[in-house]
């Protein structure tokens, strides 16, 4: 087990350990503390133990309950309809990536899709004060009024580009005696690919990473808090979310991956992560005070992953989705320069610059399956985003489902999804929903038409090519745990019924219930609910009735291709990409 207290000093992080009042006397409005893929199945019962005396503390004087994610219940979808209260059909993020319409390509998802929506924007432009702290799909970051954000993920890991104002880089490397980084690269740890046998070593030197990182986060915030206070602060912890992926099977006997070493190494990392989540609360109300209104998220909970379904094989089996058969023989491009490389000739590629680009074609023997091999004139569907999407003419760039066939085919897929067995001989989809049925607003077009869970989403579905098995069974692949619908919620402040225990809150009710419970207008054009009920009796919400604000600002990414390679290959390690 890992001790959190000794790694604070193992990385020799500098701060000051006297609390003391920061030199604007500030006094927060709200703090929200996000807990990444938190769970109150774990929470409850580690409580119970006597453990999380700081999220205790808030559960027992505050008002708490399930919150339910969104759909897909990832990352990038939950977190942005939890800080629009919006549905995803109106902020335009329904995975890591988008697809890009009118081509069958996809790029990376960024605050451009909806920024001026998020209560940052919105609370900045009423004139209050923004900190923001590693809050996912907040790249590149946005300017806030009077105070500061980093990113959080998808993002380059290092740079300046992460921070406004960038200054604050600097700050970072002061307080870390470093530079700040973001994450872990996980494409070293590749999150999918079953192996014949699991390497225990490999672990470790990720477990030490994640909370090295998070370690040093804590220590951005504890200065922030008292150098930097605003009056909205807000905060996502992401090592509760990365272990429970990648640590799962170790604290699990029904998992297939479950060993008793792996046990006896590892099964108390998920409890660690938790501890250090806790450990992130009480430090910040020990600086912003105890009345300051807290409230603690998280985007979606997690649970074990045991099987894989490979959706382009059934996709293939059903005659949906054709392939050219590999091996087969395919134009290969090559660069002059790369060529006289090869050659030796490295000195050659010099003298003679950019003509070095010059793209030479030469056959190939193409032996891997990959998407490139679809044949879209017989292909009519594919999988696209966790979903299925339909080739559809005059949307694909070679569709061939005409719209006056576009809801039969939808119709047939999901009969014959309904008719899926698990290995185990159940029935495998236990939801299957319409793009329209899920969502509203002009950006449901860019959403797959159809999106399926199964199992309790303890099969997901991978976009491998050339698998003859429909599902594989997880044993030794290092991804072992995967979200589930149940997030948690919490608020702790003045006034509300201590210790009262909510229902059926979603994601998307969190920004107008928070902006409420703060006495701040709710704009109207929000999707979420207000959950008066946070309180015995009441009090009337204000209301802002000013239009919903348009985010069609072109995503001001300085995000070069480099960068979004980099950004996908760790995307790719953690299981989201393939
Ligand atoms: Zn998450």
């Amino acid at each position: 087990m890992m001790s959190v207290e000794g790694s604070v000093k193992r990385i020799g992080i500098v701060y000051s350990s006297s609390p003391r009042l920061s030199s604007h006397n500030h006094m927060t409005k709200l703090a929200i503390i996000g807990i990444d893929g938190a769970t109150y199945e774990i929470i409850h019962p580690m409580i119970e133990a006597g453990e999380l005396p700081n999220i205790a503390k808030i559960l027992a004087e505050g008002v708490s309950g399930a919150l339910e994610s969104e759909k897909p219940p990832m990352t990038p979808p939950a977190w942005t309809s939890m800080f629009t209260g919006l549905n995803p059909g109106k902020h335009g993020v329904f995975h890591f990536i988008g697809r890009d319409l009118g081509s069958y390509q996809h790029s990376l998802k960024n605050s451009g899709s909806y920024i001026g929506k998020d209560i940052m924007s919105l609370l900045s432009k009423r004139g209050l004060s923004v900190g923001s702290l590693s809050v996912p799909m907040t790249y590149p970051p946005f300017e806030v009024h009077d105070g500061y954000m980093v990113s959080g993920i998808p993002m380059p890991l290092t740079g300046d580009s992460i921070a406004w104002p960038p200054d604050v880089c600097d700050d970072m490397h002061r307080i870390l005696g470093a530079g700040y980084i973001a994450d872990v690269e996980y494409s070293k740890y590749d999150g999918d690919t079953e192996t014949s046998k699991d390497d225990l070593s490999l672990y470790s030197e990720l477990r030490d990473e994640l909370f090295r990182l998070e370690e040093q986060r804590l220590a951005i915030q504890t200065n922030f808090l008292r150098e930097r206070p605003t009056d909205f602060y807000f905060t996502v912890i992401s090592v509760t979310d990365r272990c429970q992926h990648y640590f799962w099977k170790f604290q699990d006997p029904n998992h297939a991956g479950y060993t008793e070493e792996g046990a006896k190494l590892y099964g108390e990392v998920i409890k660690d992560s938790y501890r250090l989540a806790d450990k992130f609360v009480g430090e910040a109300r020990a600086i912003i005070g105890d009345e300051t209104p807290i409230a603690l998220v998280s985007d979606h909970g997690f649970g074990p992953q045991y099987h894989d379904f490979h959706i382009n094989t059934w996709l293939e089996q059903q005659g949906y989705l054709v392939r050219k058969q590999v091996p087969y023989l395919k134009w290969g491009k090559l660069h002059l320069g790369g060529v006289l490389h090869r050659l030796g000739l490295g000195f050659v590629e010099k003298i003679i610059g950019p003509l070095g680009k010059i793209p030479i074609y030469r056959p190939r023997m193409k032996k891997k399956a990959d998407a490139s091999d679809i044949d879209w004139s017989q292909t009519k569907a594919f999988a696209a985003l966790h979903g299925i999407c339909v080739n559809l003419q005059n949307r694909e760039p070679e569709g061939i489902v005409s719209d006056d066939d576009y809801a039969s085919t939808i119709d047939e897929i999901i009969i014959k999804l309904r008719d899926i067995k698990m290995p185990d001989g159940s029935v495998a989809c236990d939801g299957i929903f319409k793009k329209e049925e899920i969502y509203s607003g002009p950006r449901t077009t860019e959403a797959p038409d159809l999106q399926f869970q199964m199992a309790g989403l303890s099969c997901i579905t991978k976009e491998c090519w050339g698998e003859s098995e429909l599902f594989a069974l997880r044993k030794n692949a290092p991804i072992s745990g995967q979200h589930r619908f149940n997030g948690i919620f919490a608020i702790s402040k003045p006034g509300v019924e201590a210790g009262k225990v909510i229902e059926g809150m979603h994601i998307q009710d969190t920004a107008p219930t928070l902006l409420y419970a703060i006495e701040q207008a709710v704009p109207a054009w929000m999707d979420g609910n207000i959950r008066g009920d946070i309180y015995a009796e009441p009090p009337e919400p204000k209301w802002d009735r000013s239009p919903e604000p348009q985010s069609d600002l072109p995503a001001s990414s300085d995000t070069d291709d480099a960068q979004s390679q980099s950004i996908e290959d760790s995307l790719r390690g953690l299981g989201y990409l393939q």
